[in-house]
Order: structure tokens, then sequence, then C-alpha cells
């Protein structure tokens, strides 16, 4: 018999299991026994092909094999020391890649789903690659499934089944036994399967299969991993390279022919021809973007901002609208009651007595805040709130729900914003004058939802026909201290309704009161605000909630002044076509009273205005919106798995100030990498200009193959790295975001490049042409440690884009101080190490040979400043 032929008690029995789920030690050694549940990926690179990869480069392999063909021919030294230096080079290459990949294990690791079991009898939460076969595991709206399993218990238990059965419409699904052995997946309505979602209500299952046994993992014999997606900055960085890379050939193909004609050793002009396009080519540049993106990744975990996916690091710097959900994440999400109303008592103090029985019965029973082993509340903070207050006046949910169990319930979701359940009424009833068999039901929600099913309300003398006016204005009164208000209505019944279904049951509904609760705005949400304002991005609050509790709490938080056009409630979006709400789009602040399907039509709105679009979310229903944004977060803590999902990056923290810190932090990093690409490539260019143009003077090759590698070396390794170590600008949140669409070369980066570049190779000449003039031997050690140390103050000098490096601290970036000591101390001991001589065909500087050559190398940092001089100067 197969799972889905059994009755629920069989499967249990079959599978060693009881209601109360495993032990902790039968759940370990079933753990050992069948292996985690997780499906195989495809397999990972080993560290040595990942260092082996480094020369898969053609340059890098032409120059090895020119090297080597000297070697043969003439000096072996030469040979080895070239080798040497392009192993170095690899290691450096190596240990970034693997750095970076770690990095990105390590955040793919923390945002892997987690699973709510059972255990010993309690509910826990544990990886789902922890999951055994025989676990009792309970699911809820916006689950991931984590395995394949047998249902036990189901309430209104809706699963979208698409990744299996192709099927997007959700099943509804039960738990009584199906005797037909042949039925598909689909159709096997008392079953839940590995990698399917819950769209709608609860259920709890036994876990049948796990692992590679289960439904989906049988179908993906071989799951690939998730393609690597390059980011926009990496695709144009690719084309771009491609373009550079036939230049540069050109170049070394032109100082090769002239070397030639000029009867220089054609050997040698070869050699020297690749070295410097080897140096040259920027090919690693798309890597670099990579390994840059990970490791700020991975520091940006530090503040509680997980990256999903790693192109959102990049487009972070670029977000121009940030949407976010008003509860929890611009508030605490701790909720207290703060007033109560019942009509014949208006605004009673919750600690008035007996008119709040039934009031307080119902908030306790349609309730499903639950005390957990240590006496904490678990559950949605609304709901929490409401236990609390009930709690606190006598009403305590646990020992109420033994007398009036639950027998039937419609859940929340936050389109019909409101929740039923049905409750026995045993002998006792819940007051002397209602005391007789039959049922209640409790209906707790938005107030206006729950007048539009009521015709009755509850006095002291017992129901009377509602004046609705009335309690919208006390509820609009409530709502505008900023207080989420909770309508609360009942119904009795003599027989429980055929079908469980909002229509039937949430009708007829007598209104038993209000309750109004505080939930504070986050201190540090306010700064944050202030701090989108002043970086151009426009903070937008999206709630569920009642217009003017947004807007009493959107005015707390100086999202909005008192202008009424910026807030929209969701009736009046819907009525509004696409077109007519990108009119206005722009303008609103506040969404209040929307349902999550209506995030999709804004991200739509503000995109097609060619906005850039960070939306928040943490249901099922908010995972297309989370998808479509440029930047979907999905919250960490109160987020379903379907939401983390479809997100690019989660809040670990659930707070909107993280959002804006993932922000800086995401310009900071774009940034640093626009530094690196325009330290490397000024630096490459100068090196060409060297080469290429003093041959024009008349000049020989300033340089020899070993001295280009070594600069290239030396300068684009440490000090390019610990660039990405710089901290953010001052101002970093006082410019306006980038637009994605921006060429790198932009804000004056390309000109920077050609002329840096062309001082770097004109200083490096004049040093070549006067020391020759003067009859200074060394002129070649001379010209090779004036290029190397130009780049070394370049680097310092372009650690800000217009802020002086001596306003900006020389310390403010340790490790580059770190790498500009270390290169230049490298560099001195190749001239004066006597065995580094022979290696590195220099000679022992003189005295005042070494002052000429640290003055010259000094013209660059002191231009580059003079350049931010300028560019402070001019406001640019
Ligand atoms: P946000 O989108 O900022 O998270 P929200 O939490 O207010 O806003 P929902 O959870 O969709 O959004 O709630 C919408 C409305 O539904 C609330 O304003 C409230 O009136 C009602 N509501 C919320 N939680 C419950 C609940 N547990 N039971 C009954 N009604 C609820």
């Amino acid at each position: 018999m197969l799972w889905h032929q059994k009755e629920v008690s069989r499967v249990i029995e079959d599978l060693r299991s009881s209601v109360h789920g495993l032990s902790t030690e039968e759940a370990q050694r079933r753990l050992f026994e069948y292996g985690p549940n997780e499906l195989k990926e495809k397999k990972k690179r080993t560290p040595f092909m990942m260092f082996l990869d480094q020369f898969k480069d053609f340059m890098i392999l032409v120059l090895i094999a020119a090297a080597i063909i000297s070697g043969i021919i003439g000096e072996a030294s030469d040979t080895i020391a070239i080798i040497v230096i392009v192993i170095l080079n690899a290691i450096i290459g190596f240990v970034q890649e693997y750095r970076a990949e770690k990095a990105m294990a390590a955040l793919k690791k923390m945002a892997a789903p987690a699973a709510t079991v059972l255990r010993n009898g309690m509910p826990v939460g544990i990886p789902a690659s922890e999951l055994v076969p025989g676990d009792i595991v309970i699911l809820e709206a916006g689950k991931i499934v984590p395995a394949d399993m047998r249902l036990i218990e189901t309430a209104q238990l809706k699963i979208e089944e698409a990744a299996l059965t192709g099927e997007s419409v959700p099943v509804e699904k039960h738990t009584k036994a199906l005797h037909d052995e042949h039925l598909s997946i689909g159709d096997r309505k008392n079953m839940a399967y590995k990698g399917t979602f819950v769209t709608y209500g609860r259920g709890i299952g036994v876990i049948t299969n796990t692992g590679m046994n289960t439904e989906l993992g049988k179908i993906a014999t071989m799951i690939q991993e998730e393609e690597e997606v390059k980011t926009p900055l990496q695709k144009r960085l690719t084309v771009f390279g491609k373009k550079l890379a036939i230049a540069v050939m050109v170049i070394c193909a032109v100082v090769f022919g002239i070397g030639v004609f000029r009867g220089e050793e054609p050997l040698l002009m070869l050699l020297t021809a690749i070295s410097l396009a080897v140096a040259a080519i920027p090919e690693a540049l798309p890597a670099v973007v990579t390994i840059s993106l990970a490791i700020g990744a991975k520091k940006m975990v530090r503040q509680n901002a997980l990256i999903r996916k790693l192109p959102a690091v990049e487009t972070l710097g670029s977000v121009t609208y940030i949407c976010s959900d008003k509860t929890g994440t611009l508030t605490l999400n701790k909720m207290t009651v703060e007033e109560i109303w019942m009509k014949g008592n208006s605004h009673l103090h919750p600690s008035t007595p007996s008119p709040l029985h039934l009031f307080m019965s119902a908030l306790a029973l349609s309730n499903d805040a639950q005390m957990d082993a240590d006496g904490n509340v678990i559950g949605d903070p609304t709901e929490i709130a409401l236990y609390n207050i009930a709690k606190d006046k006598g009403f305590d949910k646990e020992k109420l729900e033994k007398q009036f169990p639950r027998v039937a319930e419609i859940p929340f979701d936050s389109d019909r914003k409101c929740m039923t359940t049905i409750h026995r009424l045993k002998a006792e009833g819940l007051s002397p004058e209602n005391r007789k068999e039959g049922f209640i039901s409790f209906t707790k929600g938005a107030i206006e939802v729950l007048l539009e099913k009521a015709n009755s309300i509850l006095t002291p003398e017992g129901p009377k026909p509602i004046d609705k006016d009335e309690v919208l204005k006390i509820s609009e009164k409530m709502a505008a201290e900023g207080l989420r208000v909770l309508g609360v209505a009942f119904r009795e019944w003599d027989v429980l309704p055929d079908d469980i279904l909002p229509d039937n049951v949430e009708s007829g509904l007598i209104i038993l009161g209000l309750a109004g609760m505080m939930d504070p705005p986050r201190d540090e949400a306010k700064e944050a605000v202030r701090l989108c304002k002043a970086a151009g991005i426009k903070p937008v609050m999206i709630t569920g909630d009642h217009p003017l509790t947004a807007k009493a709490i959107a005015k707390r938080l100086e999202i909005i002044e008192d202008d009424a056009k910026t807030i929209i409630t969701g009736r009046e979006l819907d009525r509004l076509s696409l077109e007519e709400f990108e009119e206005r789009v722009e303008h609103i602040r506040v969404y209040a009273r929307v349902a999550p399907e209506q995030k999709l039509k804004i991200v739509k709105a503000l995109q097609d205005k060619g906005q850039f679009v960070a939306m928040t979310g943490d249901g099922v229903n908010d995972a297309p919106a989370l998808k479509r944004a440029d930047i979907g977060i999905a919250m960490g803590i109160t987020g379903t798995d379907v939401s983390k999902e479809a997100a690019h990056m989660i809040l670990l923290d659930d707070n909107f100030a993280t959002i804006v810190k993932a922000v800086k932090e995401g310009r900071r990093i774009f940034n640093n990498i626009r530094k690196f690409i325009k330290y490397t490539m000024t630096s490459n260019s100068g090196e060409i200009w060297t080469i290429f143009l003093a041959p024009f003077l008349g000049l020989p090759i300033p340089l020899l193959p070993i001295h280009i590698l070594w600069i290239n070396l030396v300068t684009d390794g440490l000090p390019g790295l610990a660039l990405a170590a710089e901290p953010e600008e001052k101002d970093i949140m006082q410019r306006p975001p980038r637009h994605p669409k921006e060429s790198i070369f932009a804000h004056g980066l390309g000109s920077h490049i050609i002329w840096v570049g062309l001082l770097m190779g004109f200083v490096s000449i004049f040093t070549q042409a006067w020391s020759i003039k003067t009859g200074h031997a060394h002129w070649q050690t001379m010209v090779f440690t004036v290029l190397c140390l130009s780049q070394m103050g370049h680097v310092l000098a372009i650690r800000s884009e217009r802020e002086s490096l001596f306003s900006q601290g020389l310390l403010s970036n340790k490790p580059l101080v770190g790498a500009f000591l270390l290169t230049s101390v490298l560099q001195i001991a190749t001239i004066y190490v006597p065995f580094l001589n022979p290696i590195f065909k220099t000679e022992p500087l003189t005295l005042s040979e070494l002052i000429f050559t640290l003055i010259l190398s000094s013209v660059v940092f002191f231009a580059v400043e003079v350049e931010k001089l300028i560019r402070r100067k001019r406001h640019v």
C-alpha cells in the first residue's frame, strides 16, 4: 500500500512515530540512517581546480610559453622569475576567489529554510535539512513544504504544487485515506510534497520521505546550481574588456614591430610585448566585481542584511524608492491594547469588569497565539496583544479552550482582513443568559470589514440595531491617535454551518466592540527616513492598517507632512487604471488598507516611471511584488519561506533602518569597485604609454618584461585589494542615487584614466630621458621605481573622489596603508638587496638618484590632489 492509501493512524504506526513526534535521540539516529533532507547539488569546484582556473587566460598561457622558449634559448633565470610572478599572481587571484566563494556559501546556508517540527512533544524550529521520516511537521501559510509527508491534520490547507505538477491553482488538502493506488501526484490530496508551498490555512503532516527520495528528488536527480547571474556592471565590463583587449594587443604588436625594426632582440621584444599585454588587459575586472560584491555581502550580514542574490549589492546603490511595510519594519511590532470600546460602556478602561465578559472571551478564544514551554506567548503580535489583555483580565485562553473547544475556523488573511473561529458551547454557556448548547462564532478584524457583515451591536441591554457611523467615527478617532483598531463580533449557531466559508459564516454578525492597540514606531526608523530623504530616496509606507493609523505613524516618522494627497487607500488604488495611477504614483507616500497583491501594481507603476524600487514583504502574496521589484526584501523574523525565496535580500532584524544601512553599504561597495577600476586602468594606461611612447621619442624600450610583470603584480595585487576596505565617503548619503544604466566611466572616470595615465607615462619617460641625458647608468632602475611608486601615490590620492587625503586621514584605511608600505618596501628591496639585483635586472641607486626618483614618483599624487581640489571648488 502507498502512503496516500493508508489511514492516518496506520501511517504513523508504520513510520514508528506518534502524534507527539519523535524523540531527539530517535531523530538523530534516523538522520544518520537516512542522511540529510537535501537535494544533491552539482559538484563544486575543488580549490585546486579553482587555482588552475587562474591560468585559463589565453595571454597568460602565451606568456608562459614565450618565457619557456626564451629560457631554452637564453637565460633560464628570467624564465623562472617570470613563472614565479605568474604563480604569485594566480595565488592572489585564487585566494580572493576562494574567500568570495566561502562568503557566498555561508550566506546561502543562512538563507536556508527552517521547519517547525514536534520533537519530544514540543514544537521546535530546526533547519529543514535535519528532518527525518517520521517527523511531525507543522505547516502554515507561506511555508515551503520541507519534505514529502502524509497529512494528519488540516484546517483549510491549500498547497500550490506547480513545482511538481505544473498546475498553479492551489490544491485543497484533507486527511482521509484515498483508495486508488494509481493516483497522480496532483490528486493525492492527503499528501504534501517537498518544494511545493502552502498558500492558505494550516496543517500537520508526518514525513514519509526526505532528500533525494522525495518526489522532487526523483525528478531532479541532479539539481543544477542556480545559473550564475551577471550584474549589469559585470556585463558591461566584459563587453568593454573585450574591446580593450583588442586595442591593447594592437599596441603590443606595434611595440614589438618597432622594437624589432630598431634592431632590438626579437625574442626579448616578444616577451616585452606579451608581458605588456598580460599586465594591461584587465581580464580580471568582472571577477573582481564578483569578489567585491561577495565580500561586501558577507560584511552586510553583520549589519543584518542577508543578500540572497549577488547583483542586489550593486543595485542597492541605485534605489530611488523604498516601499516598506509598516507593521514590524517601521514599527516595533510589539503591540499592547490601550483602549477598549463597547456600546453603552464608551471608552472603558480595560480594568472595568463584567461587561467585557463576552468580549474578553472572544479575544482569548479567537486567537492563535500560544504559550510555549517557557511561558512565552508566541504568535502574531496583534494576537499576542489580545491574548495578553484577555489573560490579564482572567480570561485564560488555554482554560477557556477546554470549555469551549474550537471546532472550525476561517484563518486570517490579509485580503479579507478578518478571521473567524467557531466554538462548541457546553452546558454552562459563556454568560448566564445564553446558557444553552450549540455553537458560537467569533469574528475579528478590520472594523469596516466587520461592519459590512453586521446588523446589530451588543449593549448592556442585549443586541440592538447598529449605528454604523457611530462605530466608524469612534474607530477613526482611535486610529487618528495611531492605534491599530480591531473590531470583534460574534454570532450564535444551533447547528454548525454546512460549509465553513466566509460568505456563510461571516454574516449577520453582532458587533461586540473595538480594541485599539499601539505599535510604537522604531526609534531608529525616523533617523533612517531622514537619511533616505538626504540621499534622494523616497521612503513609502505600505500597510494593511487603517489610513488614519497609517497617517499618524507616517507623520511621527516624518514620511509625510500634512498633505492628504500623499495618502491613498487600497480601494482607491483599485479604481485607478495603471495609467491614472502612474500619474500620481511618484507623489504617494502612504498606502493604507492595501492587499498584498496591490504591491505589484505599485512596483510596476514606479518602474514604468523609471524609478528603482526596493519593496518589503513577508507573506505568500507578497512574493510576486518582491520578485518584480529591483530589490525585493523579505523579513527574516516574520517572513514566510515563500517571500524569502522570492527576495533578493532578507532583513534579519525586520528593521527599516537596516534597509537604509544596506543601501549605504551598497553605495560604498560600488564606489570602491569604481575606485578599483580607476586605479588599475590608470596604472595599465600609464604602463602602456611609457613603453609605447618611448621609442617614438628615440629612447630605448624603458622596461624589461620582468619589470612590467612585477609592477603589475605588486600594484594590482595588495593595494588594489585594500581599496575594497575603503570606508564610505562622508557625503555618500547626500548624493543622489546612481542610475544603473550610467556608464562606468561617468563622473570624470574615463578622462581621469586617460590624463593620469598619460601623466604617469610622461613622468616615467621624463625620468628615462633626463637620466640618460645626464649620464646616469641606472636609468632603467629609476624608471622601474618611478612607475611603480607613482601608482602607489595614485592609489592614495584616489581613496576619495573629492576629499583630500590629508583631511580624510591617512590611517582611515589601514589595510591600504599596510599594502602601500609593503609594496614600497618590496620595491626598494628589488633595488638594494644584492641577490635580487640579477633577478630584477636592477642596480642600487645612489642617494641623489633615489631622492630624484622619489620626487618624480610623487608628481602623480600631487596632480590628483589638485584635480580633487578643483572638483571641490567647482562642486562637481
Ligand atoms: P503591514 O502591511 O504594515 O504589515 P498590517 O500588518 O496591518 O500591515 P495585515 O496584517 O494585512 O497588515 O493586516 C490588515 C488588517 O487586518 C489590520 O489592520 C487588522 O485590522 C486586521 N488584522 C490583522 N491581524 C489580524 C488578526 N490576527 N486577526 C484579525 N484581524 C487582523
